[in-house]
């Protein structure tokens, strides 16, 4: 067959726009998505359900969350004792954990217990470190001979510069790369320097060898938004709670927060902005959640989102640059929780509430100040030592809006539930069998036992 001038002018356009199909298809994929379902709506703060009282609201001092109690309480340290006892219990009796299982806990915690046990309390230290010293500069760009390089300076600040003109285009900048390096949901809040500590911890449970210490906390002169983040946990993983498998679930979780949190901070620093990187040190993490349009908050304290419920972990990067913020939103949880009450009938330590939302916080390591359900910490911590865990996640697992993304469960979601409520809605849940527990025998396919005499 010959080929002639006009063939190859044909081949050849046909080669251009083959080659521009795919770019056209990234340009497409890679584009921001905004994802909006039709029960989710946008509202200023001040419409949502919760209340401040700014004459009794004190920032909250880290030192009575339970895991800081924990480096100085007796009472909880008593409690917490319990815990390795209880777990040998349990791989002893393998009704409900089992030795494999915990080394799938063991393993899901591994980057938080290697390098980061700071994101549990004290936070500027490993994986969410406030600077980048210490790091090899053969591939950080902040420390060694870059640093204070006049070159990189100037490029920085051309770079900031421009940014500061087109904050929606440093918006999606900073989405991208923390969808990229493993966040699920991201949003934008303000900076609100109430939710920050007032006080932060150094506990030697996490650190072993240190001496306990408190310190008065504040974040950098100007700081003006928060990167709010959330992990998704695995439906089947967390269908286990509570036991070893699903803790290791968890622990999955708050590696990823560490990992993704740190690199997304470093991303920033590198370019010159404040990047500091925050699990569950440093601030409380719903509230910049809420107000970052990630979710709602629920009764069992959590927040829930609307593509993955509750099952979610969350972590966040304070950040002076340049940001467009996202508002909160509603798609009924608090009316639906209103009547629903599952999480409070599952939880095996009656720590959740089953009335209406009040000022008054249970213990001392409830925020005081907040309109809102208020979870009784205490007899949730005791109930994770004596079943010989380091979580629960009962309530989670349990939870009506705790579902597979389908668009049978976004149907219901969006059009049943506003209508029938969460009285009936509940009792449907029931009625089809979610939330019920799962063994981790069923997650691995076979029964420990049955294998190991
Ligand atoms: S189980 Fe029911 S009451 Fe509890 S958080 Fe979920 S929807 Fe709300
Ligand atoms: S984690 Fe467990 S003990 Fe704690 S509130 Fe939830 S269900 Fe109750």
């Amino acid at each position: 067959m010959q080929i002639g001038r006009r063939d190859l002018f044909k081949l050849g356009g046909l080669a251009a726009a083959l080659s521009f199909l795919p770019k056209g298809f990234l340009e497409v994929l890679a584009a921001e998505q905004e994802e909006r379902d039709p029960s989710v709506v946008q509202v200023e703060w001040e419409d949502l359900p919760w209340k401040i009282d700014e004459k009794k609201f004190e920032r909250f001092n880290q030192k009575y969350t339970m895991f800081s109690r924990t480096g100085w309480d007796p009472k909880v340290q008593e409690v917490a004792k319990q815990t390795p006892a209880n777990m040998i219990r349990n791989i002893k009796e393998g009704k409900i954990s089992t030795l494999l299982d915990y080394a799938f806990h063991s393993a899901g915690w591994w980057v938080v217990a290697k390098t980061t046990p700071h994101e549990m309390d004290y936070g500027d230290g490993g994986l969410v470190s406030w600077t980048s010293e210490g790091t090899s500069p053969l591939f950080n760009f902040s420390t060694g001979p870059w640093k204070a390089n006049p070159e990189l300076e100037e490029e920085r600040k051309k770079f900031k510069s421009a940014m500061e003109k087109n904050p929606e285009l440093m918006t999606n900048i900073v989405k991208k790369v923390a969808k990229h390096f493993g966040a699920c949901l991201v949003g934008i809040a303000p900076y609100d320097p109430k939710w920050v500590y007032s006080h932060r911890v150094l506990n030697p449970r996490y650190h072993p060898g240190v001496d306990y210490k408190e310190e008065p906390l504040e974040l950098p002169e100007g700081t003006r938004y928060v990167i709010v983040m959330a992990f998704e946990e695995d439906y089947f993983a967390m269908a286990m709670s509570d036991g070893g498998l699903s803790m290791g679930e968890q622990g999955w979780g708050y590696s990823q927060m560490a990992i993704t949190s740190g690199a997304v901070a470093e991303f920033l620093r590198s370019l010159g902005y404040i990047g500091i990187p925050s699990g569950n040190d440093t601030a409380i993490t719903i509230p910049y959640a809420i107000s970052a349009g990630l979710g709602e908050y629920s009764r069992m304290g959590v927040l829930i989102t609307p593509k993955y419920g509750p099952r979610v972990r969350l972590a966040k990067v304070f950040t002076d640059a340049p940001l467009v913020p996202d508002k909160p939103i509603r798609f009924g949880v608090y009316e639906f929780c209103s009547k629903c009450k599952k999480c409070a009938e599952a939880c095996p330590s009656n720590a959740i509430p089953y009335g209406d939302p009040t000022w008054d916080p249970p213990t001392i390591s409830n925020i005081k100040g907040v309109w809102k359900w208020h979870v009784d910490v205490e007899k949730c911590f005791e109930y994770w030592c004596k079943s010989g865990n380091v979580g629960c996640g009962v309530c989670i697992r349990s939870c009506p809006f705790n579902k597979i993304d389908w668009p049978a469960h976004s149907m219901f979601r969006d059009y049943l539930a506003p209508i029938i409520g969460g009285g009936t809605g509940r009792a449907l849940d029931d009625f089809l069998g979610y939330g019920e527990r799962v063994y981790s025998h069923q997650w691995w396919g076979f029964r420990y036992k049955d294998l190991v005499k």
